[in-house]
């Protein structure tokens, strides 16, 4: 007789929201995390009043009204809309691509303009049907666009030139000919007011929890306590990099308080040039409209440089780098997955997917489902 029904390796989204429905279904869990604290990469932790983002800045955004619905139920959102602004060279321009971005980069005033200078500069490259990232940014966009706000950033974020990377990745970006400068294309969006790790407390509430546990150092004994294992972990490194190992970006956070009420004036900006060594800085307090927590003004502020790099096994992975070469050896670990007995794999690391926090939520009810049925 095991002590536990569900051992959940990983406190992150996809892990709470396991936990949440078993515990919710009678099923009794043990959630572990290797590292010190809840909420995996969406972590928040407050300084100087202000939530900051410790692992790169996250907008819950969904047209799912069922996971929205559902994160509802563990934190009150706020209406925050991510316009995002480009810096390139001191150049501002709008994000994500619509007529303010149009307007500044051609001076054209209509989207019928906007399009035709778009397919003046598809057509003069002659791409027909897009094969990589660079020829599908240009042939949504156009050349202008691809070199100021495009190349530059992508290359610094991936660390791979623009042709060897997938097109979906720019994909991820709405291109709009409409006045429109909302980030995302989703029916919900907001911050988690508090924070998302307040968010990820609600939904492990009276679940067990146990921190700084290495489940792979620890795998046999830990294994013995459960019927059923879900892992969000990296599957290569679970497999021991059997087939060699995947290949992830990793960002890292040079954090400042600075003693002035704002510094940028923008929740994002993103450095779209390639020399700036930094992709973009954050200014957590915009998040949260430049309140504390009982809505008064904050008058310091609390900044982020992130910069991109290479991952090497025993750092931090955060963007699985979803290239051919990766997917193809995903594909091995995936058959590898399928096949291992009373484990789910589950999130970002645990399939390899550059998945947003919606869709985690939603792999996570669907398996929930599935599983506690
Ligand atoms: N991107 C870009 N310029 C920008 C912002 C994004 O070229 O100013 C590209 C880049 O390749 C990036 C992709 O669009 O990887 C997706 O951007 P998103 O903001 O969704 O990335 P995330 O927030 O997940 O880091």
């Amino acid at each position: 007789m095991k002590s536990y029904d569900y051992l959940i390796v990983g406190a992150g989204l996809f892990g709470a929201v396991f936990a949440e429905r078993a515990k919710s279904a009678g099923k009794k869990c043990l959630v572990i995390d290797r590292r010190d604290h809840i909420a995996g990469n969406v972590y928040t932790c407050e300084r100087e009043g202000i939530n900051v983002h410790m692992y790169g800045p996250h907008i819950f955004h969904t047209n799912d009204t069922e996971v929205w619905e559902y994160v509802n139920r563990f934190a009150e959102f706020n209406n925050f809309k991510l316009g995002t602004i480009a810096n390139y060279k001191g150049e501002i321009f709008s994000l994500p691509f619509n007529m303010y971005t149009f307007n500044k980069m051609w001076g054209v005033t209509t989207p019928e303009q906007a399009q035709e200078k778009i397919a003046e500069q598809r057509g003069a490259v002659g791409i027909t049907e897009p094969h990589n990232l660079e020829e599908q940014a240009v042939s949504l966009v156009g050349t202008d666009i691809y070199e100021k706000l495009i190349k530059g950033y992508t290359e610094k974020q991936w660390g791979r030139e623009c042709r060897e990377l997938p097109s979906f990745i720019i994909k991820r970006l709405p291109v709009r000919f409409t006045y429109d400068n909302n980030y995302f294309n989703a029916l919900y969006q907001g911050i988690p007011k508090g924070g998302y790790t307040k968010m990820v407390e609600q939904m492990l509430k009276g679940v067990e929890i146990r921190l700084g546990v290495n489940y792979l150092e620890h795998k046999a004994e830990l294994d013995a306590l459960a019927e059923t294992v879900v892992y969000t972990g990296p599957v290569d490194a679970y497999f021991d990099y059997r087939f060699g190992p995947l290949e992830y970006r990793l960002v890292r956070f040079e954090t400042e308080v600075l003693d002035s009420p704002s510094f940028q004036g923008n929740a994002i900006v993103n450095y779209t040039d390639r020399e700036t060594p930094w992709t973009r800085i954050i200014e957590h307090k915009w998040f949260e409209g430049g309140k504390d927590k009982d809505g008064n003004d904050l008058q310091k502020t609390v900044i982020s440089r992130e910069y991109s790099a290479e991952w090497k096994v025993g750092d931090e992975p955060y963007y699985p780098v979803n290239d051919e070469k990766n997917q193809k050896l995903y594909s091995q670990y995936k058959a590898l997955a399928e096949k291992e007995p009373n484990v789910i794999f589950g999130g970002r690391l645990g399939e390899y997917r550059y998945y947003d926090m919606d869709q985690v939520v939603k792999a996570a009810l669907c398996v929930g489902t599935g599983e506690l049925s």
